[in-house]
């Protein structure tokens, strides 16, 4: 059987899903391949943050399974701790499953068609089109969004320069106690430096605790650094924890990030944010983006690929750029981090929280008056000797 489509959309996860949704509103069109049959569960916090609520025009609320307007952010070994408050949740609580679902629900009463079951084995690219090969058909379309995740087989096949860094990250399911769920109702925990180069977190559910942690070096094992997590919270002993492990895409890909009519987006392109972690914001941002771009530039080659290459220059890319650099202190200037949280601790975390919440973004952050590049500047603080050089800005 041979299919065609004005877009082809590989993947159904946060980036997939929104692209079709936008491009089924604009009467494009498009259909979703996805290997899974939905829902399924996904290694992740569920934290959706704010920027994220703000940014999607698709109503969640019945996969939201708690609102968190406190975060608490604590500096391990120096045992500095911090609490942010905000009248509009940080950080809304789902299960991968059902928010998955809810946008993939949405793409479809919108008038994508979905197909499930359904991998992408082989893609080949030509003047007026791509071909896509999959377990169960072949199809068509004149471009492809390649929306498959971080092992994504599309830009493997293409060919696309990597350039990424795929940091390690596990997730426990944790049944807990009520007592210790009423100790997080409403509020996100996150211990930085409990490893050296990354964070543990607790992620409040309707029923249990998403806990996890990550690593901003590759290749390491996180196993015991869970174990003594769970312990130090008070769960080791808890019977029913699940655990899952994936990888997070911490630096984008050297790019071209639209080529040979295939638009790579979400952790496909490397577009998780670098100090958190958090790849859901940008998964959604771009695969909105790459939508617009082809209905901006009528599904016209020349067009798409300015409007896609121009949008994210201007918008994610820069972000992406600035937020490397302060992973950079936040993870690998263990000295300038001690000296910032003990200085200006509670204005280090209220920028945060603004950035989770989508009021401020890094580059505002950094460049604006009262910015973090000077609170993160220790003048004449000779003890520490460091000096960071700013980002480049755009
Ligand atoms: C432990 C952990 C915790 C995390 N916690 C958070 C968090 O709390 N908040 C947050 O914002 N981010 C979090 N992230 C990151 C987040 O999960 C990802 O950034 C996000 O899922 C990226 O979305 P995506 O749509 O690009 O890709 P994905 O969500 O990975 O979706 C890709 C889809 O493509 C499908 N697919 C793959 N290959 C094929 C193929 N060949 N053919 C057809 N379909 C295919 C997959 O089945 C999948 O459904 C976490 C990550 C990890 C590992």
């Amino acid at each position: 059987m041979n299919l065609t489509y004005d877009v082809i959309v590989v993947g159904s996860g946060p980036a997939g899903s929104t692209a079709a949704w936008r491009l089924a509103k604009a009467g494009v069109a498009v259909a979703v391949i996805e290997k899974a049959v939905l829902p399924r569960y996904k290694t992740c916090g569920g934290g959706i943050v704010g920027r994220t609520i703000r940014a999607l025009p698709i109503d969640l609320r019945h996969v939201i399974e708690q609102e968190c307007r406190t975060a608490q952010m604590n500096l391990l070994p120096e045992g500095h701790s911090f609490t942010t408050h905000r009248r509009t949740p940080i950080v809304s609580m789902t299960m991968r499953d059902q928010f998955d679902f809810t946008l993939l629900s949405a793409a479809q009463e919108a008038g994508a068609v979905v197909h499930q079951r359904c991998a992408l084995e082989g893609i080949s690219s030509h003047d007026d089109g791509v071909e896509v090969a999959t377990t169960s058909s072949s199809m068509k379309a004149r471009f492809v969004i390649a929306a498959d995740g971080a092992l994504s087989t599309v830009a493997r096949k293409i060919g696309t320069a990597d350039g990424r860094i795929l940091i390690p990250a596990l997730e426990c399911e944790v049944t807990a106690p009520q007592d210790l769920l009423d100790t997080f109702h409403g509020v996100s925990r996150f211990d930085f430096g409990w490893l050296s180069d990354g964070y543990a977190w607790v992620f409040p559910k309707r029923r249990h605790l998403s806990i996890g942690v990550l690593s901003m070096t590759r290749g390491k094992d996180l196993k015991s650094s869970m174990t003594r997590y769970l312990d130090r919270l008070g769960c080791g002993s808890v019977s029913r924890i699940e655990q899952h492990g994936f990888v997070i895409p911490v630096r984008p890909r050297r790019g071209p990030f639209i080529d040979k009519r295939i638009l790579l987006v979400g952790d496909a392109a490397g577009f998780a944010d670098p100090v958190t972690g958090e790849g859901i914001s940008f998964a959604i941002q771009s695969g909105l983006m790459a939508a617009q771009a082809l209905i901006d530039g009528q599904l016209t080659e020349k067009s798409v690929r300015q409007a896609y290459a121009r949008t994210l220059a201007e918008t994610i890319l820069p972000e992406l750029r600035i937020g490397r650099w302060l992973a950079r202190l936040l993870y690998h200037a263990p000295r300038i981090r001690s000296w910032a949280f003990a200085r200006h601790g509670q204005r280090l975390c209220e920028a945060v929280t603004d950035v989770m919440s989508g009021t401020r973004t890094y580059r505002e952050l950094v460049f604006r008056p009262q910015s973090l590049l000077r609170l993160l500047t220790p003048h004449g603080d000779t003890k520490s000797g460091y000096q960071p050089a700013p980002p480049h800005d755009g």
